[in-house]
């Protein structure tokens, strides 16, 4: 089935990078968020964002001004209904997301493709909750979107292949690679990123090395671009600490215990780069490490 109209619900981080990469794919979006001032801010980010990639030479001013043009926005969820394909990159809560589904439901076409870029729901409860779950599918973008070349497509228990070989079209089409991934707790990425991130904050926690030391030792000796306390900062620990969570009651594994300290810094409010503090302080001209 061809997609060419796609609506994306949630503004915030992901929603808007999500609406920058289609919209510079030649896809009509239509953006929605529940805050006015959400929606207002990713178009700032947005246009940002592109003019940052015109100054570098990677898209004309043209591209910036054609894919602007193609992005609408609305506070009206029900508008997204006559979208081919509506991706849903809205909080991270369970029920949030099920109420989105549950007005959205009413005004879908019946071939409208529902996915959620959700990284730690299960994609198989998720759909068996709509009138589609054949049609419904884990469409895990990486932050920040722009940049980041992997897309994780994940399959519910009843997806069918066209679904499956529509989204796998889609992110051909906007220059990017899939991955498929089964419907297990985390999928593939975060199911290898988060327990060694939670390794390094042990490695913090039982003092074998700094802040500055556990980072530097896998940017110079395992050639990691980021050091995993920085990516943690990156990612939000809040998140990380949620995927933990998800991780070990989904597989039931004392492997997957979340590092004490990791809920420590969260239960702080020292949640990384978005509060201004977590493993690193980052209120002054550089980074300091707050261990
Ligand atoms: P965010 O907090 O930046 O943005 C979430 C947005 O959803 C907010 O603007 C909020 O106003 C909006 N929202 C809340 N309820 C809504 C509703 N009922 N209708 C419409 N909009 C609503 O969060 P984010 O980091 O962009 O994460 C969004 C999703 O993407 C989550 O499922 C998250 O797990 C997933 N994800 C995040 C990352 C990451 O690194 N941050 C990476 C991959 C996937």
């Amino acid at each position: 089935m061809a997609v060419q109209s796609v609506g994306i619900v949630g503004a915030g981080q992901m929603g808007n990078g999500i609406a920058h990469v289609f919209a510079l794919a030649g896809y009509d979006v239509l953006m929605t968020d529940i805050s006015e001032d959400a929606i207002q801010k990713a178009l700032t980010l947005i246009d940002r964002n592109l003019e940052r990639q015109v100054s570098r030479g990677k898209i004309q001013a043209e591209d910036k001004a054609a894919a602007l043009g193609r992005i609408g926005t609305t506070t009206d969820i029900t508008e997204l209904g006559q979208c081919d394909l509506v991706i849903e990159a809205a909080t991270e809560r369970e029920e949030i997301k099920q109420k989105i589904f549950d007005q959205l439901l009413p005004h879908l076409k019946p071939d409208t493709i529902l996915t959620s870029n959700t990284s730690s729901i299960s994609i198989t409860r998720l759909a068996s909750r709509t009138d589609r779950p054949e049609k419904f599918m884990g469409f895990h973008f990486m932050n920040p979107v722009p940049v980041m070349q992997l897309v994780e497509l994940i399959r519910g228990i009843a997806t069918d292949e066209p679904t499956y070989r529509t989204l796998c079209e889609v992110v051909e089409k906007l220059g990017k690679t899939s991955a498929s991934a089964e419907d297990f707790p985390a999928f593939i990425v975060n199911r290898i990123l988060m327990p060694m991130i939670n390794e390094a904050v042990y490695t913090l926690y039982e003092g074998v090395g700094s802040v500055k030391s556990i980072d530097e030792s896998m940017k110079l000796g395992a050639n990691h671009p980021m050091g995993p306390l920085e990516l943690a900062d990156f990612i939000g620990l809040d998140t990380c600490l949620s995927i933990m969570n998800v991780l070990h009651e989904g597989l039931a594994d004392t492997k997957y215990r979340p590092c004490p300290l990791l809920t420590k810094y969260v239960e702080a409010g020292w949640l990384g780069r978005k509060t201004g503090r977590g493993f690193y302080d980052y209120r002054g001209e550089e980074p300091v490490p707050t261990r």
